[in-house]
């Protein structure tokens, strides 16, 4: 793959013309009400009727990423092609590239999707990263590999939401954890003792104008994000730190889009990268109520050619992810949570995504708390938290 930008310039877009959007899911929503919003109409490709995208887009082409008559409509109709889903196929931005401008790049896309080549970008950075090592086939398992252990063993491809990897303390759980991951491409990484996890979303355009939103503290439960507090509570340079090794990041990628960094805060290390999405992040939702432009906003500026936004947070927020378990009691019949409960707290904004169905684990919608002060939207938080049911994070 090669770092060749789209040969299509980018162009401002008028108001009514058409952005595309590949994937349906959440983010490509709220990317849809973003870009509706500074007057633009949205078509989304996506396999799926009825998806959270495709319900709000004002057009949608039900059909797979690669079809190639689909993909001849998108670049005719849009002037901007635009993805919300991580693991969209290289194939399809490439092909799109030859006739229209894509952002993110099929090159950048490529690098986030596969975990050792994004450790090898990040370092070539400068920007530390877990001390990791492939692990390909039975061969590469040997006692070299002890300094990582205990370890993690991630599927080079294709994880989300703590999916495709598993822990591992000596050589026979790696040799088992490797058989139980199908043999695929994996690396192992040295598991590190954590005091934050933190993320930096990144907007650059393809002038190369770039900046950087205020550092996110996440918490996971269960491997997927539950809480995200901003401002991160960690100190003002290593913050610092944070937005300029993301605005580094994405400059060495040339990226041009909306992409989040996720860090580790590690005792005796500092800051290392754990991973990046080429795309807006859970962990940037927070952006749509508290700061002046929103990522998908930013996310839909860059593609129509427009100026970055300011990116200054008005209010500290906490943002509560809404996972399916909520639509379930405790003999597992399904309800609605009591939205006039949590509504009820002035501070509450809610978003839903309209999925029709909950599943346990399933992203359904978040909340975001805003408040003068960081310590009432926790406390605003707590409240909500436990009106609905949810539990204490990891
Ligand atoms: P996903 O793609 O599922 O988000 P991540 O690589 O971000 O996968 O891992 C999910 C979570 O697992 C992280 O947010 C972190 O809490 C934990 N984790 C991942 N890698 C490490 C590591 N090397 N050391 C300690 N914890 C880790
Ligand atoms: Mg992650």
């Amino acid at each position: 793959m090669n770092q060749a930008k789209s040969s299509v310039e980018f162009k401002t877009a008028l108001p009514n013309q058409w952005l595309g959007l590949l994937g349906g899911g959440q983010l490509g929503r709220m990317f849809c009400m973003a870009a509706q919003s500074l007057g633009y109409k949205v078509l989304v490709l996506d396999p799926a009727s009825n998806s959270p995208a495709g319900s709000v887009a004002d057009g949608q082409l039900l059909a797979d990423y690669l079809d190639d008559a689909a993909l001849a409509e998108l670049a005719e109709r849009c002037v901007g092609v635009t993805t919300e889903f991580e693991n969209v196929p290289a194939l399809a931005l490439d092909t799109l590239a030859n006739r229209i401008p894509v952002s993110p790049s099929a090159f950048s896309v490529g690098v986030a999707q596969h975990r050792l080549e994004e450790k090898s970008y990040v370092s070539g950075c400068g920007v530390p990263v877990a001390p990791h090592a492939p692990v390909r086939s039975t061969a590469d398992i040997s006692e070299a590999l002890l300094p990582l252990l205990p370890g993690i063993l991630k599927t080079a491809r294709l994880g989300y939401d703590g999916k495709g990897q598993v822990r591992v303390s000596t050589l026979d759980d790696l040799r088992k954890a490797f058989a139980d991951l199908n043999e695929v491409e994996c690396v192992l990484e040295k598991r590190l003792t954590l005091l934050r996890e933190v993320s930096v979303i990144v907007a650059r355009d393809h002038k190369g104008e770039c900046i950087t939103f205020p550092v996110a503290e996440n918490h996971h439960r269960k491997g997927i994000l539950a809480t995200t507090i901003v401002p991160a509570r960690i100190e003002d340079v290593m913050a610092a730190q944070a937005r300029a090794s993301a605005i580094s990041i994405a400059g060495a990628l040339d990226y041009v889009g909306v992409l989040c960094v996720e860090f580790f805060v590690v005792e005796g290390m500092g800051l290392v990268v754990n991973e990046i999405a080429p795309r807006p992040h859970n962990s940037g939702h927070y952006t749509i109520d508290a700061c002046v432009t929103s990522q998908f906003e930013q996310q839909a500026r860059i593609l129509a050619g427009l100026p970055l936004g300011d990116t200054r947070q008005h209010s500290p927020s906490v943002m509560v992810n809404l996972l399916g378990e909520l639509w379930f009691d405790e003999q597992g019949n399904e309800r609605e949570p009591d939205w006039s409960a949590v509504l009820a707290l002035p501070q509450v904004k809610l978003h839903l995504y309209g999925k029709e169905q909950a599943r346990v684990g399933r992203k359904m919608g978040h909340i975001t708390i805003v408040a003068p002060a960081l310590e009432q939207a926790l406390a605003v938080a707590d409240q909500v938290r436990s009106i609905l049911g949810i539990g204490d994070d990891d």
